[in-house]
Protein backbone atom coordinates (compact mmCIF):
# COMPACT_ATOMS: atom_id res chain seq x y z
CA UNK A 1 0.00 0.00 0.00
CA UNK A 2 1.48 3.35 -1.35
CA UNK A 3 1.05 6.33 1.29
CA UNK A 4 -0.17 8.33 -2.01
CA UNK A 5 -3.39 6.21 -1.77
CA UNK A 6 -3.64 6.43 1.61
CA UNK A 7 -3.34 10.28 1.72
CA UNK A 8 -5.76 10.67 -1.16
CA UNK A 9 -8.18 8.36 1.13
CA UNK A 10 -8.08 11.31 4.07
CA UNK A 11 -8.58 14.26 1.46
CA UNK A 12 -10.91 12.65 -0.72
CA UNK A 13 -14.73 12.05 -0.79
CA UNK A 14 -15.81 8.72 0.37
CA UNK A 15 -18.53 7.26 -1.87
CA UNK A 16 -19.83 4.17 -0.70
CA UNK A 17 -21.14 1.80 -3.29
CA UNK A 18 -20.96 2.45 -6.77
CA UNK A 19 -24.69 4.08 -7.82
CA UNK A 20 -23.34 7.22 -5.55
CA UNK A 21 -19.95 7.59 -7.07
CA UNK A 22 -21.49 7.13 -10.65
CA UNK A 23 -23.80 9.80 -9.84
CA UNK A 24 -21.17 12.31 -8.35
CA UNK A 25 -18.76 11.38 -11.03
CA UNK A 26 -21.10 12.68 -13.97
CA UNK A 27 -21.34 15.62 -12.46
CA UNK A 28 -18.17 16.38 -11.82
CA UNK A 29 -17.15 15.34 -15.32
CA UNK A 30 -20.02 17.92 -16.58
CA UNK A 31 -18.48 20.53 -14.63
CA UNK A 32 -14.35 20.01 -14.85
CA UNK A 33 -15.28 19.32 -18.46
CA UNK A 34 -13.16 16.59 -18.22
CA UNK A 35 -13.15 12.51 -18.00
CA UNK A 36 -12.37 11.45 -14.31
CA UNK A 37 -11.61 7.51 -13.38
CA UNK A 38 -12.56 5.81 -10.29
CA UNK A 39 -11.06 3.00 -7.82
CA UNK A 40 -11.89 1.06 -4.97
CA UNK A 41 -10.24 2.19 -1.76
CA UNK A 42 -8.81 -0.95 -0.10
CA UNK A 43 -8.19 1.27 3.04
CA UNK A 44 -11.67 2.71 3.63
CA UNK A 45 -13.55 -0.03 1.31
CA UNK A 46 -15.51 2.95 -0.69
CA UNK A 47 -14.86 4.50 -3.49
CA UNK A 48 -13.07 7.54 -5.01
CA UNK A 49 -13.01 9.43 -7.93
CA UNK A 50 -9.33 10.70 -9.41
CA UNK A 51 -8.24 12.45 -12.28
CA UNK A 52 -5.48 10.40 -13.33
CA UNK A 53 -6.38 6.48 -14.85
CA UNK A 54 -6.68 4.12 -12.20
CA UNK A 55 -4.23 1.10 -13.03
CA UNK A 56 -3.00 -1.86 -11.30
CA UNK A 57 0.30 -0.46 -12.08
CA UNK A 58 -0.29 3.00 -10.20
CA UNK A 59 -1.46 1.16 -7.09
CA UNK A 60 -4.96 1.11 -7.68
CA UNK A 61 -7.13 -1.46 -6.74
CA UNK A 62 -9.58 -1.91 -9.51
CA UNK A 63 -12.79 -3.34 -8.69
CA UNK A 64 -14.94 -4.89 -11.73
CA UNK A 65 -18.68 -3.37 -11.53
ZN1 LIG B 1 -10.53 5.51 0.88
Amino acid sequence: MSTSIWRQCKSKKRYRNIGEMYRSKKTCERNRGKKLDYYWCEICGGYHLTSVIATEENGYVLKSV
